[in-house]
């Protein structure tokens, strides 16, 4: 699902990491895998993608080195846990303008609770934390009437590590 690249993108990494990552289905499936889901049928139930077009991008995902699919799994590679930086800070952003409420997950450092800002430094002990040592839970801005109702959300909405498979 590469878009076409054209003469002036060929110098700019953000352009090529567009063509990866810039389509939305692509950066919410990224997304899930960050929150523990690895599943087809999850990523379809969560999302409320289409089944074809769930297909090809997780082809094309793990094509690209992003994800791993191996015994029916999809799961982060180093390379795609790279990606933990930008998803947050987009979160983040998204929060700050889109979210009058507050915060629609909150995410903290698992060693000692605080609160990471969207470039995940904690409040508590000051250090960029890893996706890994990072726990996520429901924000004062998260609406659980406007969350679907199925068992794949549900889980979601408890607080759990990030990338750890949701139980
Ligand atoms: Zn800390």
């Amino acid at each position: 699902m590469a878009l076409p690249s054209t003469y002036a993108d060929r110098n700019c990494s953000l352009a090529r990491s567009l063509e990866i990552v810039g389509e939305r289905w692509t950066l919410l499936i990224v997304r899930d895998a960050f929150f523990g889901i690895r599943r087809f049928g999850d990523f379809a139930t969560q999302l409320g993608i289409p089944r074809a077009v769930l297909t090809t991008r997780l082809r094309f995902l793990v094509q690209e080195g992003v994800l791993d699919h191996t015994d029916g799994e999809y799961v982060l590679t180093a390379k795609g846990i790279g990606l933990w930086p930008v998803m947050r800070a987009m979160m983040a952003w998204g929060d700050e303008h889109y979210s009058p409420g507050g915060d629609k997950r909150t995410f903290r450092h698992e060693a000692d609770g605080g609160r990471l800002d969207g470039a995940s430094r904690c409040s508590v002990c000051g250090e960029v934390v890893p996706p890994a040592d990072v726990t996520i839970e429901p924000g004062p801005g998260y609406d659980p009437d406007t969350a679907n109702a199925d068992p794949v959300s549900a889980s979601l909405t408890t607080p759990h590590r990030l990338l750890e498979p949701l139980s």
